[in-house]
């Protein structure tokens, strides 16, 4: 290998940037289990979809043999705006941690919204505006997939009904806000504005709502309305699609300089970073090209890969959305208020799960106050100030370097940086006043939350 130093950032010329994005389901052997009818418990089909979501992303949804989709010119040009992200070599952490690793980060947090979400806000809210609707619904948490959306909404001219977790609505009135200045209309969730909400508030008066709650309401309001769809963030494939520009990057900028990752670590809540940046060396590993280590990092209060079965399950509160094959804590599971809103979700992406179960990827997962502990460590040596989610990568990508240091290993260390956390300052003061508490569930607990799995006759 030639001695190129590197630099601290990695960056792609603007005519390297991918042009495809990549279909990792292609390359799988086993695929993952399609989504089920809840009312026949039949694979959905496009039809039965059409009336929730946009026609094309219906067809990427389904498609698992396509290796490559184009990325429409529109898609790519607003990409330019804010990308390609920067491959950073984390040389002030290598030094900090005195490992002979070595440490790279793609970092995803340098637009507006703060995260990776924006990659396929952008091309959802797209596919809604050729189909000339007038606009999308959605659910958000802790707010950066409802402001990744409103941004894209603003840029192709469409309505954006949000419906948020009534305790982010309250404790997150910035993300809020932020959101109503790309034009979207937000609405606390549990709402009386739809039946489910109404339901849901009569049986569990004064809650504070849920994620799986709020996408039943925001599902319910795009089917009952003329020219909106629902579109959603994380956990589809078409969303694991779209994210794959994150590992084609990553892949491209490591490719210049000869650089071969043997750990690549991503943080998960639905799946959609660390399967978008897996996808490329994933693709490499299952057609026998190469071999890398792929590690899931998941918060100990929701350890769906890690403590959750794999199971045929609901995707929201309500029951109304199509039943996925997933590792998952049940959908009546609530996780206990950890600070990483977006990592939340009962359930994985059945992409994900399908290549953990397989074997093909590692999980673990990881307390609270370690989370942030790492997270202060990273930003007082590497400057950005990183959000809670992102920073389970970098606990655990940490962990591996100190590994390597025990061991005298020059291992290549790869992790994503999802996002800043500049929101999530609430938490961060909760762990400098010594008062961040790790819950982890009880065996017991999950248990009761998984005897509530849909029964599935084998199909
Ligand atoms: C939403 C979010 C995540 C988790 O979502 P995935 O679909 O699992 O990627 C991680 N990091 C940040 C910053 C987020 O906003």
């Amino acid at each position: 290998m030639s001695e190129k130093k590197i630099p601290y950032k990695i960056y792609l010329e603007e005519h390297e940037m991918p042009k495809k994005w990549y279909n990792l389901r292609a390359d799988m052997k086993n695929k993952p289990a399609p989504l089920l009818n809840p009312g026949t418990l039949k694979p959905m089909t496009a039809d039965e979809l059409a009336p929730v979501f946009c026609k094309d992303l219906i067809l990427q949804e389904l498609d698992d043999t396509t290796p490559y989709f184009d990325i429409p010119t529109e898609i790519q040009d607003f990409y330019k705006m804010y990308r390609p992200a920067p491959l950073v070599r984390a040389y002030c952490l290598e030094k900090h941690l005195q490992t002979p690793a070595k440490i790279y980060y793609k970092f995803e947090g340098n637009n507006t919204s703060g995260s990776h979400k924006l990659n396929s806000a952008i091309a959802q809210a797209y596919y809604a505006k050729k189909q000339g609707l007038k606009g999308v619904t959605t659910e958000t948490g802790a707010g950066q997939w409802g402001t990744a959306l409103s941004m894209a909404c603003s840029y192709f001219d469409l309505d954006c009904k949000v419906y948020m977790v009534k305790v982010s609505y309250e404790q997150k009135p910035f993300r809020r806000e932020v959101m109503r200045t790309y034009g979207a209309s937000v609405t606390p969730s549990p709402s009386t504005e739809t039946n489910v909400g109404r339901k849901i508030l009569e049986q569990f008066p004064g809650t504070s709502g849920s994620l799986g709650c709020a996408i039943s309401e925001a599902v319910e309001v795009a089917t009952t309305s003329e020219g909106y769809r629902y579109v959603l963030g994380s956990v589809l494939n078409q969303v694991l699609l779209h994210q794959s520009v994150i590992g084609l990057e990553t892949k491209a900028a490591l490719d210049k300089y000869n650089i071969t990752p043997d750990i690549i670590i991503g943080c998960a809540g639905g799946g959609s970073n660390l399967g978008g940046l897996i996808a490329p060396f994933m693709g490499e590993k299952l057609r026998g090209e190469k071999d890398y280590r792929f590690i899931a990092v998941e918060p100990a209060s929701c350890p769906s890969l890690t403590r959750g079965k794999y199971a045929y399950d609901f995707c929201d509160t309500g029951m109304v959305c199509p039943l996925a094959k997933m590792y998952t804590l049940g959908s009546s599971y609530i996780p206990a208020p950890n600070h990483a809103g977006g990592l939340r979700y009962h359930g994985m992406s059945s992409t994900l799960s399908q290549l953990y179960d397989d074997g093909l990827m590692e999980a673990v997962s990881v307390t609270q106050t370690d989370v942030f502990k790492a997270a202060e460590e990273f930003a007082r040596v590497e400057g950005i100030l990183p959000a809670p989610e992102s920073s389970h990568a970098i606990k655990v990508a940490i962990d591996e370097a100190l590994k390597c240091k025990d061991n005298g290993e020059e291992k290549t260390i790869v992790f994503g940086l999802t996002g800043t956390g500049y929101f999530d300052m609430m938490a961060y003061e909760k762990f400098h006043d010594g008062k961040m508490e790790n819950y982890i569930p009880t065996d017991d607990e999950i248990a009761k939350s998984l005897e509530k799995l849909p029964v599935i006759p084998n199909i």
